[in-house]
């Protein structure tokens, strides 16, 4: 009888230290990189400019088109060196393993984390760094892929993408548990990284380009822009955002209210220590404002760039800005005065 009961023990022991273990090993999983932004460049920024281009360390990692798909490139701003993001000199950089291939599947913007950044597909999301990448979340995160290639987006610990029944679901990556779901959307299709997450409120563009935000636990939506608002971001506690149709750009408070327009055309923008940066057109010219829209210094002049400008980068710790151009063949660099710019050009 003692005997059977030592057994017995061994064996509640055994199935315990299993759950601990399962448990441990739940927690290692959930351990995913936090996004990261600094006070001195909007929150959302780089993302609502296509989310094609991040900072690690010293080297820029772009989205650039090889000879055969795009590819994210590294490009080393200190040596002037710019080569796909893969260690690997005989990789074609077509397999999920290689750091340099993206995705088969349409992407969400590049999310910045500590010494690197998150991208998620159709079913996974990547953390990639300098010649790296580990796969930290897998799960369904929504197939249909329209509007500019974008359908999926990372915001803080939440994954959001549209669905064929016009939903939006917003999916915990972290616990796999869509969180909420919310009818009559469909993706706005004026580009990425139109979503983000602040403060407790998940803000998203949706139809005609509706901004809208929720906190998440009421599941209430109150609309904020009634229409045409894109490239949304936040800076010192204020919304910015442009106009779909005319490109001025607006500053409100977070709730919509208060709204003023601040720049009268920007195709591009992005805000970094209390000014705006922007283009007017795709291209070529840049200016900077101060957040009033007065002050305006021209950058750069028309003739400079021949190739146009598809999005606007800034980072806290350098003091250029970066822009790739419309058909991701090139990437610039420009000194926040307007001097000493480089290019980069992709290769294989
Ligand atoms: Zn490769």
């Amino acid at each position: 009888m003692r005997k059977y009961k030592i057994v017995r023990i061994v064996l509640i022991v055994f199935a315990l230290s299993l759950l601990c273990l399962s448990s441990c090993r739940k927690a290692e999983q959930t351990d995913i990189p936090q996004q990261v932004y600094s006070k001195g460049t909007a929150f959302n920024g780089n993302q609502s400019n296509g989310g094609r281009c991040q900072k690690v360390g010293d080297y820029l990692i772009t989205i650039g088109n090889s000879d055969t798909h795009p590819i994210f490139y590294s490009i080393d701003t200190v040596n002037d060196f710019c080569a796909p993001n893969c260690s690997d000199p005989t990789c074609q950089h077509t397999s999920y393993k290689c750091p340099a291939f993206i995705s088969n599947t349409s992407q969400s913007p590049m999310v910045p984390v500590q010494d690197g950044f998150l991208v998620a597909d159709a079913n996974s999301v990547y953390k990639f760094g300098l010649e790296s990448k580990e796969m930290v979340a897998s799960g369904s995160y929504g197939e249909l892929g329209i509007t500019n290639g974008i359908n999926n987006n990372l915001a803080g610990d939440f994954i959001t993408y549209f669905t064929e029944e016009k939903t939006l679901e917003v999916k915990n990556y972290k616990t796999d548990e869509i969180v909420a779901t919310f009818e009559d959307c469909e993706p706005s299709r004026y580009g990425a990284g139109n979503v983000l997450y602040y403060d407790g409120y998940l803000y998203f563009c949706r139809n005609d380009a509706q901004l809208v935000r929720t906190n998440l636990q009421d599941g209430n939506l109150e609309v904020i822009v009634p229409s045409k608002a894109t490239s949304i971001m936040i800076y010192e506690d204020q919304l910015y955002y442009a106009n779909t149709t005319s490109k001025q750009v607006f500053r409100a408070e977070l709730d919509g209210s208060n709204a003023q327009k601040v720049v009268d055309r920007a195709m591009f923008f992005n805000i970094k220590d209390g000014r705006i940066y922007y283009s007017p057109e795709a291209g070529p010219e840049i200016f900077s404002c101060d957040l009033n829209g007065r002050d305006i210094v021209q950058l750069t002049k028309y003739g400079d760039f021949p190739d146009g400008v598809g999005g606007i980068y800034l980072f806290d710790d350098c003091d250029y800005l970066a822009f790739t151009t419309y058909n991701f063949s090139k990437l610039y660099t420009v000194d926040l005065n307007g001097e000493g710019w480089k290019v980069y050009t992709f290769e294989q």
